[in-house]
């Protein structure tokens, strides 16, 4: 297999996988980094190899910001499935570019288990539950509550939107429990 054959088939391997069912839970987070830094020193042969976190050098990637990036993001489960296509899937190919300089041949089935690896550290990853899910809407702006405040009923909406809203009022917005 040649060189653009065998990236090209790497990279068809990686494409087709998709996204974790179950997902580790935090306590598991450090055993599940070992296993892929022991993996990953599998495939390459090489134990300094270094793995940057997902979730920090999606910040200095400017590609955070394209449209393609943006588009992949707007599903509800967007936003992890978009970190693995664009950075997960191109960091993988990088590896194995140079891997193959190395003179190292990695099994197809080595690179599949990789990526699967790299998608549940994605999907695992400690901000799952405040960024990856798009959060209740708030029922008096009806826009996303990303930060909110909860009222004694337990009704959750916007600062801003409540303060507003309690200028006229005395009662929940939503049961009129008296506040
Ligand atoms: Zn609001
Ligand atoms: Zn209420």
């Amino acid at each position: 297999m040649s060189f653009s054959e065998y990236i090209q088939t790497v990279r068809a391997v990686l494409e087709s996988l998709s996204p974790p069912e179950i997902v580790s839970v935090s306590r598991e987070r450090e055993n599940f980094r070992r296993k892929l830094i022991a993996h990953m020193a599998e495939i390459t042969k090489h134990h300094g190899w270094y793995m940057p976190s997902f979730t920090s050098f999606i910040l200095l990637d400017a590609s955070v910001y394209s449209v393609e990036f943006q588009e992949l993001a707007k599903s509800p489960d967007g936003f992890p499935w978009a970190v693995w296509k664009i950075f997960g899937i191109n960091h993988l190919i990088d590896m194995a570019m140079t891997v193959y300089f190395q003179g190292i041949r990695t099994e197809l089935e080595q690179w599949q288990k990789m990526g699967e690896l790299v998608l549940e550290s994605i999907y695992s990853s400690y901000c799952s539950e405040n960024c990856f899910k798009r959060p209740a809407d708030c029922s008096i702006c009806t826009r996303p509550l990303y930060h909110e405040t909860t009222t004694t009923c337990g009704h959750k909406f916007h600062v801003s939107c409540l303060e507003k809203w309690m200028l006229e009022n005395t009662t929940c917005p939503l049961c009129r429990y008296e506040l």
